[in-house]
């Protein structure tokens, strides 16, 4: 994926993140995904009063993505608080792991500026796949 791609992505997520509804933690993220198709998904992530209801950005841009027919994904970025480099949560990963092993995960600052990349396969180097219970 080339550089100016990353960065239209990096700048959806931090548009999802402008939704983020997050007044327990106040730690607001965002996340864009970019299906096979060239739709790009946002979301936000999402709390709820009752802590274990809450679903993080990447969810929500990747079950948006689903709910629309979208199950062949490229990339996603991720955009987090601050200036340092986040990467999406266990059950983001496994969520992730779901739909292949071999997209991009493109992190970046509150500001969308890049700071790294790498696949699924590298966040989840032991991943429990659908192979698993469909052989
Ligand atoms: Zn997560």
């Amino acid at each position: 994926m080339n550089k100016e791609m990353k960065a239209t992505l990096l700048k959806a997520a931090v548009e999802g993140s402008k939704n983020a509804h997050c007044p327990y933690s106040k730690y607001r993220v965002g996340a864009a995904v970019l299906t096979k198709t060239g739709k790009i998904y946002q979301g936000g992530n999402i709390e709820n009063v009752s802590y274990g209801a809450t679903v993080c950005a990447e969810r929500v841009a990747i079950w948006k993505a689903v709910s629309e027919g979208e199950k062949e994904f490229e990339a996603i970025a991720v955009i987090g608080p601050g200036t340092s480099e986040g990467y999406p949560c266990a059950q983001c990963r496994q969520v992730m792991v779901e739909f292949g092993l071999d997209w991009l995960v493109v992190s970046g600052d509150q500001d969308g500026n890049y700071l790294g990349d790498m696949t699924v396969r590298e966040l989840v180097p032991f991943p429990f796949t659908p192979s698993a219970l469909l052989g």
